[in-house]
C-alpha cells in the first residue's frame, strides 16, 4: 500500500493533478497546488457536494464568509483556549509527533492483533466457527481487550483534562516507540494551538491580532440570525459552505490528507432542541449514501465512532476511508448541541435566538454539523480510481496501462477528440468543428499528438471517460468511434449524437437518480 501511495504522488504530479507548493523553492511543508486537471477533479467534487446541499434540499442555503473574522469567535468558539494537539518531540529521530495519535496508533495494533485471532481460529474451525462466541470467551483476546479497554480510558481521561503528564505516562506504560527509528526517548508532552495568527493592518499587540480561520463552520455561526431572517428558513434549516481553513498541524507528513491550508465543505443543520438525535441519524445516512454514489465500494468506507468527544459535541462519528495507508477520517457528523451559538450570545451580547412560531417561543437552536475536507476526498477518490490493469493493445499484445477510473460525472476532462492521423487535413477539421461544438457543453481536449494508442493511455490516466476517435468513414458518413474509458469498448455513432451519449453519463441528474 505504501508502494501505491508513492505512485499516486508522483502521478498527481506527473499527469497535472498536484504540485508541491513553490517548487522552485524546494516547496513549503504540507503545502500544495492543484494543477490543470486537479482543479477540474476539485472544482467537480465541490459542485457535486454543493448541488446535494443546496441544490437538493430546498431548506438548505448557501454562505460564503471571509476568511478573517472578527478575533473574538475565536475566544467564544473556544479555539484559543483549547484548540490544541499534544506534541511530543523524540528526542534521538528528532521527529515530533502527535502523542494522542501514538497511543491511537497503538490501539489500532491491538484490534490488528484481536482481528489476527479470530482469522486464525476461523481457519482452523472452517464452518463450525463462532465468531462472536469466540471473541467472547477466548482468554487471548480478553486479555488484549482488556488492555485496549485501559488505554483507551487512560487517553480519553487525560485529553479531557488536559493532562499532558498522564499522557506521557502512557506512552511509556505502552512502551511506545517512535515508528521512524524505533527509539522510546521522549520529550516531555506539550500542547500546541493549531491556529495561524496575523496582525491587523497597524494595529500592533493583542488588539489587532487575527487569526486564519481553522474551520468555516464559525462564520455559519455568526451568521445564523442573518441568513434566517433574509431567507426566511423555519426550522430545521441548514446553512452550506465551501471555503478554506488553516491550521498549524504538528505531523503533516501524508500529502493532500493533512495540510496546513485546505478546503473545507461543511453544512450546519439547526434543529429543535430534543431532535439532534434524530437529525444525526439522517444526516449519517446521507453523507454516506453521497459517497456510494459515487461508486466506492462500501467495504472502503465505515462510520467510527468518537470515544473522545469534541469539548461542543454530544455525538459524533467519523466517515473513514480505507486510505493507502489505512482507515482514517474523511468527514466527521457532529451533534453541536447549542454550544457554538450560545457561546456567541453570551460574547457579543447579542440575542442569536430563533422564534419558533408554531411553539410560541424562543430558543437556540441545535446544531447537527457534516463537515468532509475536499483535499481528502479528492485523495479518497484517486487511490480508489488509480488502477493498473493489462489490456489488449492495438496489435492485440497484452500492455500494462494507468486508468483512473473515476465516475464520468467528477472525471476532469469528459471527452477527447482525436483526428486518427494528424497529417490528414480532413481529419483534423472534422475533429476540431467537433471539438468546437462540444467545447460549449463539456471540457473537452483536442489531441493529435503521437500515436492513437498513446492518446488514449494518456486520457486514460487523466481518467478522462471518453474518447472520440475521427477516421475516414467520419468523412463519408459522418460517424466517429466512442471509446469507454473501463469497458475499452468501442461504439460507431453519429457525430450528432455524441453530446447526448456524454450528457447522459456525466449528467448530475443520474448521479443524484442513483
Ligand atoms: P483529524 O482528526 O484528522 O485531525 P479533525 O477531526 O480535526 O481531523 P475536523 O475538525 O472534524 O477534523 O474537520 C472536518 C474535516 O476537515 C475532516 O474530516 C477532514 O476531512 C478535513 N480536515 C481537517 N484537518 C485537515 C487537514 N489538516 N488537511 C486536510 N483536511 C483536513
Amino acid at each position: 500500500m505504501d508502494d501505491l501511495f508513492k505512485k499516486l504522488v508522483s502521478h498527481c504530479k506527473e499527469y497535472g493533478f498536484i504540485y508541491p507548493s513553490s517548487e522552485i523553492y524546494d516547496g513549503l511543508s504540507a503545502v500544495y497546488d492543484y494543477a490543470p486537471n486537479g482543479v477540474e477533479l476539485k472544482n467537480n467534487i465541490k459542485t457535486y457536494w454543493w448541488k446535494s446541499m443546496v441544490q437538493m434540499h430546498q431548506h438548505i442555503v448557501g454562505l460564503d464568509a471571509a476568511i478573517f473574522m472578527h478575533p473574538k469567535t475565536w475566544k467564544a468558539s473556544g479555539h484559543v483556549d483549547a484548540f490544541n494537539d499534544p506534541l511530543v518531540d523524540n528526542k534521538d529521530s528528532k521527529k515530533r509527533y502527535r502523542a494522542d495519535q501514538l497511543i491511537e496508533n497503538f490501539l489500532d495494533k491491538l484490534d490488528e492483533k484481536i482481528n489476527k485471532e479470530v482469522e486464525k481460529a476461523q481457519k482452523r474451525f472452517g464452518n463450525q466457527f463462532d465468531e462472536k462466541l469466540y471473541r467472547e470467551t477466548n482468554p487471548r483476546i480478553q486479555e488484549l481487550k482488556t488492555k485496549w479497554i485501559q488505554v483507551n480510558d487512560r487517553l480519553v481521561k487525560s485529553m479531557s483534562e488536559n493532562d499532558m503528564a498522564a499522557l506521557k505516562q502512557l506512552i511509556e506504560d505502552c512502551e511506545i516507540a517512535d515508528p521512524d527509528s524505533g527509539s522510546r526517548n521522549w520529550t516531555e508532552v506539550r500542547q500546541f494551538n493549531l491556529m495561524f495568527n496575523t496582525q491587523l493592518g497597524n494595529i500592533a499587540g493583542e488588539e489587532g491580532k487575527l487569526y486564519l480561520r481553522p474551520e468555516t463552520a464559525q462564520g455559519i455561526f455568526v451568521n445564523f440570525l442573518n441568513v434566517q431572517k433574509t431567507s426566511r428558513l423555519k426550522i430545521p434549516f441548514g446553512i452550506a459552505q465551501i471555503g478554506k481553513a488553516f491550521r498549524n498541524e504538528i505531523v503533516a507528513r501524508q500529502f493532500i490528507f493533512r495540510m496546513r491550508e485546505f478546503e473545507q465543505m461543511e453544512m450546519q443543520f439547526f434543529v429543535k432542541p430534543g431532535e439532534e438525535m434524530q437529525w444525526y441519524a439522517y444526516w449519517k445516512s446521507k453523507r454516506m449514501a453521497w459517497h456510494l454514489a459515487l461508486g466506492t465500494p462500501a467495504h472502503k468506507l465505515k462510520f467510527h465512532d468518537h470515544e473522545n468527544l469534541a469539548h461542543y459535541a454530544n455525538a459524533a462519528v467519523d466517515i473513514q476511508y480505507d486510505f493507502p495507508f489505512g482507515f482514517k477520517e474523511l468527514e466527521g457528523i457532529h451533534s453541536r448541541t447549542d454550544f457554538d451559538l450560545k457561546s456567541h450570545q453570551e460574547l457579543s451580547g447579542k440575542k442569536l435566538q430563533y422564534f419558533d412560531s408554531e411553539l410560541n417561543e424562543n430558543y437556540i437552536p441545535y446544531v447537527v454539523e457534516t463537515s468532509i475536507g475536499c483535499d481528502r476526498m479528492f485523495l479518497a477518490l484517486l487511490s480508489n480510481a488509480y488502477t493498473e490493469e493489462s489490456v489488449p493493445d492495438s496489435e492485440g499484445e497484452a500492455s500494462t496501462r494507468v486508468v483512473l477510473k473515476l465516475h464520468p460525472a467528477i472525471a476532469p476532462v469528459k471527452c477527447a477528440i482525436l483526428p486518427l492521423l494528424k497529417n490528414k487535413p480532413e481529419l483534423v477539421d472534422k475533429a476540431k468543428r467537433i471539438f468546437d461544438d462540444l467545447k460549449f457543453t463539456f471540457l473537452c481536449q483536442y489531441d493529435d499528438k503521437d500515436a492513437i494508442g498513446r492518446r488514449y493511455r494518456r486520457q486514460d490516466a487523466i481518467g478522462t471517460p471518453f474518447c472520440i476517435t475521427v477516421d475516414f468513414e467520419s468523412l463519408e458518413n459522418d460517424t466517429v468511434t466512442i471509446r469507454e474509458r473501463d469497458s475499452l469498448k468501442q461504439e460507431r455513432v453519429s457525430i450528432a449524437a455524441i453530446e447526448k451519449i456524454i450528457g447522459d453519463k456525466i449528467s448530475w441528474k443520474t448521479l443524484f437518480e442513483n
